[in-house]
Order: C-alpha cells, then sequence, then structure tokens
C-alpha cells in the first residue's frame, strides 16, 4: 500500500532530500488561496457570513454563533462518567506538564544601580480551535485550554465546528470537556472562518446587522448606543491556537499579524525511524494510527532495513483491512504524503527525519533514547516501543497541537509560552547610567543619531 522510496547510495543537499521526501499535494500555500475569500467574507459580514459557511461547509446552520451556558452544563451532566474520569487523568497529567514549562523570570544586575528584568506577561484573551469535521477532538479541548489557563490568561473563548447531529452544536463531548475545564464562551464556528472570527472578532447588533468587525461596536453613526446582540458577536482576540486540517492551518497564517498564532499545525503526519530491531506490528499500527485522522495525513517510515520494510508493509496490508476507517486510512497511506524511505544505514536515516521535520516522530532502534538525542528537527520525539503517538495524542502529558508540514525546523508544540510574552524591564539610577553615558554617545554618534547621546548627556548635567 505504502510506495518506497530508495535513498541508498543517493548524495542529496538538504534541500534534494526534503524534496525527494512524501509530502502532501494540497500544501498550505494552495490551501492560503482557498481560504482569504473566506477570510475576507468574515471580516466584511460577520456572523450572517458565519452561518452561511456553516450551512455550506458543515451542513447546518447554528441556532445562534455562541453556545449556551446552559447546553454546556447539560452537555456536561450527561457526559459518560467513563469518558470523564479519562478526561480527569488527562487534564491532570497536562496540567503536570504545562506548569513545568512556566519560564521564570530573569533580573540580571549589570552594575550598581543597572538592572535588568525578564517579566513574562499573559496575553489577554485567546481563541482555542478545537477540530470537528472528520472527528471531534475532545482531547483537543485539553491540550489547549490547559496551556492557556496554566499560563494565566484572562479570557478564553473556544471554537468548534456545529454537528448535524447535535442541533447546530458543536460535539456533545467537547462541550462537555469546555465545562469540566471551567471555560463557558464557546462558539459554534469551524474551519477558516472560526480563525476569521477570532482574528477579527465578530459584532452584530440587535436589529441583526453587522456592526464594525473589531471594534465592540456599542455606537451609532449619531452617537447613540448600539446594542450588541451577545449570541451572535465574538470580541476579537490577541491569539490564536489549535490543530485543524490544511484550511484551519491556511487560515491562521493568512491572519498572522493581526493575531498571534501558536504554529501551522494542520494535517497530521507521523514519520517512524526504525531498524532490525523494531516490532512491524507496533510500527504498523502507529502509521495506522495517524492515518486514521484525514485522507490526507502522512505516514512515513525510515529504515535502513529492506527485511523490516517489508514486515511493516504486510502487517499495514492486514492491520488496515480491518480498521473502522479503513477507506479514510487506505488513503492517506497510499496518498504522495506516505511512504517508505529507505536508508543507508542508521546516520543516513537520522538525516533523513532531520529534513523530512515530522510532526510526530517514532524511534524504534536498538538504542532509541541516545538516537532520540540526536534529532533536531521533530514537533514531538516519542522513544521507543511503548510510547506511541495516541499516547501524546491524548494523555502523556505532552501536547498534541504540532507543527506540521516541515515547520517543525523552526517552529514549536503548543505549551505555555504560546500564551505568554516577554517584557523587559529596565530599570537604571543616576549612576547606573553615568556609567555607561560615554559608550552611548559614542554608539549612538557611530550611527549619526546624536539626539540620542543628547538624552543621556542632558541627565548627565544635570
Ligand atoms: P477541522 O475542524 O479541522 O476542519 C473542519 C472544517 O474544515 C469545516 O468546518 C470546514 O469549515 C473546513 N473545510 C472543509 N473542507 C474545506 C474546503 N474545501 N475549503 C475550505 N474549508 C474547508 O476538522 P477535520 O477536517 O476533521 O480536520 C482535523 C484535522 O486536524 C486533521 O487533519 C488532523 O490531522 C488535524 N490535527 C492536527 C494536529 C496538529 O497538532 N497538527 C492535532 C490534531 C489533529
Amino acid at each position: 500500500m505504502l510506495r518506497t522510496i530508495d535513498l541508498r547510495g543517493r548524495t542529496l543537499t538538504p534541500v534534494e532530500l526534503r524534496e525527494a521526501l512524501p509530502r502532501a499535494e494540497v500544501n498550505i500555500d494552495v490551501a492560503t488561496e482557498r481560504v482569504r475569500p473566506i477570510l475576507h467574507r468574515v471580516r466584511h459580514e460577520g456572523a450572517r457570513a458565519l452561518a452561511d459557511l456553516a450551512e455550506n461547509f458543515d451542513g447546518v446552520r447554528p441556532p445562534s454563533l455562541r453556545v449556551p451556558v446552559e447546553a454546556l452544563t447539560q452537555a456536561l451532566q450527561a457526559l459518560d462518567p467513563t469518558v470523564r474520569s479519562a478526561l480527569e487523568e488527562a487534564i491532570r497529567r497536562a496540567r503536570l506538564g504545562h506548569e513545568a514549562q512556566v519560564p521564570k523570570e530573569a533580573t540580571t544586575s549589570l552594575g550598581p544601580g543597572a538592572q535588568v528584568r525578564q517579566r513574562w506577561v499573559p496575553v489577554q484573551r485567546v481563541g482555542l480551535y478545537v477540530p470537528g469535521g472528520l472527528a471531534a477532538l475532545v482531547s483537543s479541548v485539553v491540550m489547549n485550554v490547559v496551556p492557556a489557563q496554566v499560563a494565566g490568561v484572562g479570557s478564553l473563548a473556544v471554537a468548534s465546528p456545529p454537528q448535524k447531529d447535535n442541533d447546530g452544536l458543536p460535539d456533545a463531548t467537547i462541550l462537555a470537556a469546555c465545562a469540566l475545564l471551567g471555560v463557558d464562551e464557546v462558539y459554534a464556528a469551524g474551519g477558516a472562518q472560526a480563525i476569521g472570527m477570532f482574528a477579527y472578532g465578530v459584532t452584530t447588533e440587535m436589529n441583526g446587522s453587522n456592526g464594525s468587525n473589531g471594534s465592540n461596536g456599542t455606537a451609532g453613526a449619531a452617537g447613540t448606543p448600539r446594542a450588541v446582540d451577545p449570541a451572535n458577536s465574538c470580541p476579537p482576540v490577541d491569539v490564536v491556537t489549535g490543530p485543524g486540517n490544511i484550511y484551519v492551518a491556511a487560515a491562521k497564517r493568512a491572519v498572522l499579524g493581526v493575531v498571534g498564532i501558536d504554529s501551522e499545525a494542520g494535517t497530521t503526519e507521523i514519520a517512524v525511524l526504525a531498524d532490525e530491531s523494531a516490532d512491524p506490528a507496533y510500527v504498523a499500527a502507529d502509521l495506522i494510527s495517524q492515518a486514521e485522522h484525514d485522507p490526507a495525513a502522512g505516514s512515513v517510515l525510515v529504515t535502513d532495513s529492506p527485511a523490516l520494510a517489508e514486515a511493516v508493509a504486510a502487517q499495514i496490508g492486514a492491520q488496515a483491512d480491518g480498521a473502522k476507517h479503513a477507506q479514510r486510512i487506505r488513503t492517506a497511506l497510499t496518498g504522495a504524503q506516505s511512504g517508505i524511505v529507505l536508508a543507508d544505514d542508521l546516520d543516513h536515516a537520522i538525516e533523513v527525519v532531520d529534513a523530512y521535520a515530522a510532526e510526530h516522530l517514532e524511534i524504534h532502534t536498538a538504542d532509541a533514547a541516545a538516537v532520540a538525542e540526536r534529532i533536531h528537527n521533530a514537533g514531538a520525539i516519542f522513544v521507543g516501543p511503548h510510547s506511541p503517538v495516541p499516547l501524546g495524542d491524548y494523555i502523556a502529558g505532552s501536547n498534541h497541537v504540532l507543527p506540521t508540514g516541515g515547520t517543525a525546523r523552526y517552529a514549536s508544540g503548543l505549551g505555555v509560552q504560546a500564551y505568554l510574552k516577554s517584557v523587559q524591564v529596565i530599570c537604571y539610577d543616576a549612576q547606573g547610567l553615568d556609567d555607561v553615558t560615554d559608550h552611548l554617545v559614542t554608539l549612538a554618534e557611530s550611527e549619526d543619531l546624536p539626539a540620542h547621546g543628547r538624552a543621556a548627556t542632558l541627565r548627565r548635567e544635570r
């Protein structure tokens, strides 16, 4: 089912290597062009566009943009106790993992009366995206909300696609998880349109007309107060985070600058780096597990063992046929984004996975921990046969919102820092400033900016 790319004996530059590796045909550049008109509509037509787009893409018009708080409470009351208990454990572990990420404030003394401090400040309002197209990812509620809460963000809003089988509300388990985490601001909006709603804000007046987006539009042209309809409005946020399909990732890229984003956490991909010691049944199961997400998901095996490659291919054939989402899995595994890559040896295989920069990288080699230390580029690394990617998807205590499409070369997975900004606080007294004034003036003159120097010498004269 998986095609084979044989890189043995080939010497490629990192760029050539990247091009030789499997990647999706619909990439983020293509998707970005498709989502621009959607973002434009949301920005200019507000809630009306969101309702039309929901009908078009999700097959249902939500009763209101914002989910009533009673619906959240009811969903939590109706939540299956075993699901609740699993969610509580996932939340507990995620909290522990993310609390350990909180950066410490740093204060540096540069001399008498000269101090620089780095403060970490949470952003004020965030929009958290929870996928709900092919599957409703309740786990993504935990992965977004927990780090935002640990960071101390004051205002959290969640959006997830409206569901036909839940009367146009987002999935009931997603609503229950929001309630469990104390989030009461939830919107029935999916895809690029949800990202646009968060970035630009949506204001609907009580008469149903579209207010001026991005403001909370409470004053009319003549200064008369206008009443805003809170059920169909969403104030803009400062940062948008969360996973999604290629259109969600593309929309995040397109609104970057209007808001901050975490990473381009798009369509799932897994790379497995394995040698002859790997168990082919485990490797096949893990490649299939991520293919289950999306027909566009990428599953790549990189190995220096042709015998293992053959055994994994046989296992995939055997395991995929009986899978619940066999058709989706088959499409993902036979697509251009999936394959088996044969490498010369372990060093070459490491070079290949570094060039691929997988969202998820599993290592099944004789000394997996040592190999993991040699990897530069991966969103998350899963070490050894008992750390499969689904562990991280749900309950490891790590975060499953991870950079895709090779962006793990420079981007990180979601964590507390996505919701924090560092603010540098500079505090010098007269002595501290005087000690460096000569150097400051020299540098200012070297840049031909004498007024900069004057700001310091004026104080010395006083
Ligand atoms: P989703 O909620 O991400 O997307 C559904 C929305 O996509 C719909 O509401 C619709 O508005 C939009 N859409 C669908 N087709 C479109 C088109 N042709 N043009 C414009 N918009 C369109 O749910 P999903 O589709 O199930 O995707 C979830 C994705 O999240 C999967 O691809 C999965 O691999 C990915 N994921 C990624 C990570 C990560 O961290 N990278 C983590 C978990 C899941």
